[in-house]
């Protein structure tokens, strides 16, 4: 039955190719917060006894999905920015990540985390935790006070990192069984996602016990994934019998045995690419972290054509800015980048980068990032006058937001059909 209708200039993309514009137009929700009904004609939804909620001029659009994300860097934001990757995780990622053995700590943080993540209008995310369990649990609790979607992974290391960021396997899946025993809920919006860091910090038993947690609860995964040449090589000595590094978590059962996302891909191609494409694997494209890191320009085009699903990822704190908006200004800036060096593969568009963040990394948490019928009703209004929109079409008006606004024009946020109100207050 059809409890709300929202009346507003909805924005969405079905299609990677162009955006479903619907003036004045009408979204229905039913009381599981599912969208029944989109139109512009109002006599065409059946919805008597609904409530009907007037947005006015405002722009009614899917909420944005981070699939790529570290919490516990959340502190790193912005600085250490001229340094590349292994210099950056050596001196300050690993020493940030240690301090969340307190969980006090880990609270003060991810109410800030989580706050804002609400304020740039993600309600779905695919987050990194660390290893430690009790803080893990604090975020998921987090989450779930705040009614936002999330999964989140303790992370699982035992080599190539300090003494201190070590776990051992058993612990590990200990660690996990008990978060898993609190968020066990299928339908539930926050869940444990397994979160192997990266093949160089997992020794081969590790990588197992991971692959096997994903199998006996059917629980997601996420990693990354050729971000960086270093990295690529260093996979090939620690596992060599691995015909690609795709192949060498895909040996574990982590490439896409359940779903998977794969954080960067930037050197991603031949067998690799085949294997993702076969199995399923989504991309989650982290630009302006590829930048701030110096990896390089990930093959956007070609993962599309290929028929890979991308979606987008701010990856804090490789990445500098949580807006998934900013994002998507990133994603196509990168990708002109890449056509200047190869004109055979055009850049992305703006429906093409707004579907990666809506509908295609929606994909990754069920129906999500679109107003579809059908679709959890994850939205987003958005108050843009003071963006002086008087002369604009209702296309560029969102334009104007993506590449100029902030959260000062998010004026209110849903997801799963229940209005987020700001969560929970900062301690001093
Ligand atoms: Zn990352």
């Amino acid at each position: 039955m059809i409890k709300k209708v929202y009346k507003a200039n909805i924005l969405y993309t079905k299609e990677r190719s162009r955006f479903e514009i619907l003036e004045n137009g009408y979204v229905a929700v039913d009381a599981n917060g599912c969208v029944a009904a989109v139109a512009t004609d109002l006599m065409s939804i059946d919805c008597e006894n609904a409530e009907m909620i007037d947005f006015g001029d405002r722009l009614l659009i899917p909420a944005m999905n981070d699939l790529h994300v570290h919490a516990p860097q959340y502190r790193n934001q912005g600085i250490a920015m001229d340094l590349e990757l292994m210099e950056w995780l050596q001196n300050y990622t690993f020493p940030e990540e240690t301090k969340y053995a307190d969980t006090a700590y880990a609270e003060r943080m991810y109410r800030r985390f989580v706050r804002d993540l609400w304020r740039v209008g993600t309600m779905r995310s695919c987050t990194f935790a660390t290893l430690h369990t009790e803080s893990t649990r604090v975020l998921m609790r987090l989450f779930r006070e705040a009614g936002m979607g999330a999964l989140v992974g303790k992370v699982g290391m035992n080599r190539t990192c300090p003494e201190s960021l070590s776990e051992p396997v058993e612990q590990m899946v200990q660690g996990y069984e008990s978060l898993i025993a609190e968020f066990n809920d299928p339908e539930g919006l926050v869940r444990p996602i397994v979160t192997p860091r990266f093949v160089p910090s997992c020794t081969p038993e590790m990588l197992r016990a991971c692959g096997e947690l994903a199998a006996k609860y059917q629980l997601h995964v996420q990693s990354h994934l050729s971000e960086n040449r270093g990295e690529i090589a260093l996979v090939r000595q620690l596992e060599p019998e691995s015909t690609s590094y795709g192949d060498a978590y895909d040996r574990y059962g982590l490439f896409g045995q359940t779903p998977t996302v794969m954080a960067h891909c930037v050197f991603t191609e031949g067998e690799e690419l085949a294997l993702m494409k076969k199995r399923g694997v989504m991309v989650a494209h982290c630009p302006t972290s590829n930048l701030n890191v110096t990896t390089g320009i990930a093959p956007v085009r070609q993962f599309l054509s290929e028929g890979l699903l991308v979606g987008l990822g701010s990856d804090i704190s490789g990445g500098h800015t949580l807006s998934i908006f900013q994002v998507m200004v990133y994603a196509i800036q990168m990708s002109k980048l890449h056509y200047q060096r190869d004109h055979a593969r055009s850049f992305l568009t703006m429906s093409e980068v707004f579907w990666m963040a809506t509908k295609s990394a929606g994909s990754f948490f069920g129906r999500v990032g679109s107003f579809e019928p059908g679709y959890e009703f994850d939205a987003l209004v958005i108050d843009d006058r003071d963006l002086n929109h008087d002369h604009y079409s209702l296309l560029e008006r969102l334009e104007r937001f993506i590449y100029l606004g902030d959260d000062r024009q998010i004026e209110r946020r849903f997801c799963r059909g229940r209005e987020i109100p700001q969560p929970v207050s900062i301690p001093k």
